[in-house]
């Protein structure tokens, strides 16, 4: 049985790894750290299936320790301080986590077995202030945040161990992608989030900041499919991961609120609080290296990811709306 570490587990695509590779087979830890209160929300229904160590990006030696004992094969490292906007407020601990973890991992594979296979999850906002359209992995960088920059640092040192050291170690330079369970702090879910609330009637509206600003945005599962398979691979390298079509936020907020039958400006206002000190205006990314290589496809269009996500938030806020009517009334009773 191949064994994986994920570092990340608890969040999106770490659940969504942990579920695709549980299904083909593979023993699967997963690295959490240490919270007051439990946050294992996104990976409940694996519980049972996988095995939770307790480790930190921040912590070397928990690291070392995790592979030691359990010796996996592949290791993705899909942990991060990955909100580009907190990454202003908090850029040293952007950079301690999402670019100095990344070398505490690697250093961990080193001194453990370098034969394990290394996966990192490299972004799009690499690309910053892009220099050429569609962005494709000989693209120039240029980051616009210190999440970017930090981003930027654990991609050529992956890069830089792998010339290094002789190890497998590849980046998946991964544009945007999203699903119902995408933090409530990203524009793509906050909007699908706030569509559903505004649809049964919990709120009105919700302030953003700039949606014009375009994305290429995919469907979270079929990105972690993606990574797998670079990971399959004799000899490593590095793949653009991305549908080839960008979209505004304006385009998700009428897609979503369309799909409820209502405006979406009746229920977005712009506040000042969410713009960034420096925007990425557009960004598209040109998949076909993945494609003629691996065979990758995403599976699901933008229109039926804002549909997925919708649905998926109708769901959740209707049994939100219903726990908290349940709860008021056990108080007043
Ligand atoms: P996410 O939902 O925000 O998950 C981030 C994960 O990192 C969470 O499990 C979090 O744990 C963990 N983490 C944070 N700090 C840590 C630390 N010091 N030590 C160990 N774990 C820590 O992010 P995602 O959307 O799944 O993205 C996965 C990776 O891909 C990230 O590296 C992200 O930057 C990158 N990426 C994402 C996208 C995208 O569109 N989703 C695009 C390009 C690249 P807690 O649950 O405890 O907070």
């Amino acid at each position: 049985m191949p064994c994986a570490v994920i570092t990340g587990i608890t969040g999106q695509d770490g659940s969504y790894m942990a579920e695709f590779l549980l299904e083909k087979g593979y023993k699967v830890v997963g690295v959490v750290r240490r919270t007051s209160t439990e946050n294992n929300g996104r990976i409940a229904h694996l519980q049972d299936d996988l095995v939770l160590e307790p480790g930190d990006l921040h912590d070397q030696f928990s690291l070392i320790d995790i592979l030691q004992r359990h010796r996996p094969d592949e290791v993705y490292n899909l942990a991060a301080q990955s909100f580009v906007a907190a990454s202003w407020r908090q850029p040293v601990l952007t950079g301690e986590v999402t670019a100095l973890g990344v070398t505490r991992m690697l250093e961990a594979i080193r001194a453990v077995d370098p034969a394990i296979k290394f996966y990192q999850a490299s972004s799009s906002e690499m690309f910053g202030m892009v220099q050429e359209w569609p962005q494709r992995e000989s693209t120039p960088f240029y980051p616009r945040s210190p999440y970017g920059v930090a981003k930027l640092y654990g991609h050529w040192i992956t890069i830089n161990y792998r010339e290094s050291y002789r190890m497998f170690a590849c980046s998946g330079i991964c544009f945007n992608h999203e699903s119902p369970r995408r933090g409530l702090e990203f524009v793509t879910r906050k909007l699908s989030y706030l569509a559903a609330r505004v649809h049964h009637g919990a709120v009105q509206s919700a302030p953003f900041g700039d949606l014009t600003t375009t994305r290429d945005w995919g469907y979270a599962p079929d990105y972690v499919r993606g990574m797998w398979m670079m990971m399959q691979r004799d000899e490593p390298r590095d793949y653009v991961l991305a549908t080839g079509e960008t979209h505004s936020g304006l385009e998700f907020a009428d897609l979503a609120f369309g799909h409820l039958g209502r405006n979406a400006s009746d229920h977005i206002t712009t506040s000042e609080d969410f713009l960034r000190p420096a925007e990425v205006v557009h960004l598209i990314g040109d998949p076909s290296a993945i494609r003629e290589d691996l065979g990758w496809e995403p599976s699901v269009t933008f229109e039926e990811l804002v549909r997925i996500m919708v649905d998926a938030d109708l769901d959740l806020v209707a049994d939100e709306l219903a726990h908290a009517e349940l709860a008021a009334g056990r108080r007043s009773g």
